[in-house]
């Protein structure tokens, strides 16, 4: 093209004409309009800017096929980048991936579609809608005729004008439906999508974590949204609710310490972390007969309420107490050793109080025995008043329900505890205090 013919193109006379029109109005001229226009105002420079995404898709595909010309030895390489997203994002913004996904949508559009493109340079339609029109025509099942295809496609245009992107997105895995004779075909075609979307999060599913030498790893994971659903689940259950939770000081009656999580991710970590404790020591498949499960080892002495640190079997040490709370409560295997081989307690499975135990300890502790906390018996863990090693017993007379945080507390700080022999209620003596305190909340 000529540089004369430049000055008549109709694409460089209508992008300067934008600008020029631009350029008369100041954002500040927005203030004082009234608020139903400016929406509808608004809708309608959602409406433009669609209409200037249709353009931006086609001028990509002009730049896409001229590099590809280049690559065959055929015409000049348009731009410096190392693909057209690239060149793109040189030229304006550096936004790297966001230029790619313009180059692969403007292409899928192109191969995919036959009205979606001109709905949305008519701004009926937006760039995020047409991205997902022309993704579920591209997933269509292969015997698909031209004729089926095109009754989609304007389907979902019509369909996009009243639905959310969500249920866009879902209404176009069952878009077979509009050429399918039966149901049954329909939930054939969306079962195969789904089937292939499985397989795909499986193949970028990943773990990994590192140790940040502080007592602290970190690790990052990607799971199928199924998996990442149920953890979500029970992370949200675990995770205690918005109250606070400390000590009450005997003297002031005011809480002197304040518990775990305060923010909601703070609090999803320490429900993350009590998930880890909970898992099913003895139905984890094993190795190659190597042990899934940790054991801690602990010496009797530590177990009675002694200082000695205790160790894990992969070597990491911990403390006395939380070596006396995980042997407590969560399902790691505590071997307790007492000066010869071999372990006092081999972690037998019976440790953990049993269903109807601990709902008869719901009902006769109502939540956290400690005195002063509010925690409700959902937010609590089953302790053993004598450790299991010793009593050899699961009987609720000698459990006691406590929050995770007062359990740490417990444990830490080798608290007595007893049933009272009158009304067979939970007492404590926490450090400091020489009477039997318990809980007062109101009991139905
Ligand atoms: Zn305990
Ligand atoms: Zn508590």
């Amino acid at each position: 093209m000529s540089v004369a013919a430049l000055d008549t193109h109709p694409v460089p006379s209508c992008v300067h004409g934008l600008h020029a029109l631009l350029d008369t109005v100041p954002t500040a001229a927005w203030d004082g309009l009234d608020p139903a226009e400016v929406r509808r105002l608004l809708a309608e420079i959602g409406r433009a800017e669609a209409r200037l995404s249709a353009h931006k898709m086609a001028a990509a595909r002009v730049l896409e096929k001229a590099r590809r010309a280049a690559a065959n030895g055929d015409g000049p390489r348009p731009g410096t980048g190392t693909s057209t997203g690239a060149t793109i994002s040189i030229d304006f913004g550096g936004d790297r991936s966001g230029a790619d996904a313009l180059v692969n949508t403007a292409e899928r559009i192109e191969e995919q579609t036959t009205l979606t493109e001109a709905a949305l340079a008519a701004g009926e339609i937006t760039m995020k809608q047409a991205d997902i029109l022309s993704r579920a025509l591209a997933k269509l099942p292969e015997d698909v005729t031209s004729e089926q295809r095109l009754m989609c496609e304007k389907t979902l245009l019509k369909d996009a004008q009243k639905l959310t992107l969500k249920d866009l997105r879902r209404r176009a895995a069952r878009i077979t439906e509009t050429y399918r004779k039966t149901v049954d075909e329909v939930d054939a075609d969306e079962d195969e999508l789904l089937r292939k979307k499985e397989e795909a999060a499986r193949a970028k599913t990943s773990f990994s974590m590192w140790d940040n030498n502080d007592g602290t790893v970190t690790g990052r994971f990607t799971l199928p949204e199924a998996q990442g659903a149920m953890l979500k689940t029970a992370l949200d259950a675990l995770a205690a609710p918005h109250q606070k939770v400390g000590t009450v000081n005997a003297a002031t009656g005011q809480m002197d310490e304040v518990g775990f999580g305060q923010t909601y991710p703070q609090r999803l970590g320490h429900a993350f972390a009590t998930l880890v404790e909970h898992l099913p020591a003895d139905s984890l498949p094993s190795n190659g007969g190597v042990s899934a499960v940790v054991t801690v080892n602990l010496d009797l002495d530590t177990l009675m309420g002694g200082v000695k640190a205790a160790g894990l079997s992969d070597g990491t040490r911990i403390s006395a107490g939380e070596a006396r709370r995980l042997a407590c409560s969560a399902q790691l295997v505590p071997m307790v050793l007492n000066g010869s081989p071999l372990p006092l307690d081999l972690g037998s499975a019976n440790r953990y109080f049993n269903r109807s135990s601990r709902r008869a300890m719901e009902k006769r502790d109502g939540g956290c025995t400690t005195p002063g906390c509010d925690r409700d018996a959902r937010w609590t863990e089953a302790h053993h008043l004598n450790p299991y090693a010793i009593s050899k017993t699961t009987d609720i007379r000698d459990g006691a329900l406590l929050c995770s945080f007062h359990h740490h507390r417990a444990h830490e700080q080798s608290w007595i505890g007893r049933i009272n022999p009158d009304d067979e209620h939970v007492e404590w003596k926490t450090p400091g205090s020489e009477t039997w305190q318990r809980n007062t909340r109101w009991r139905p």
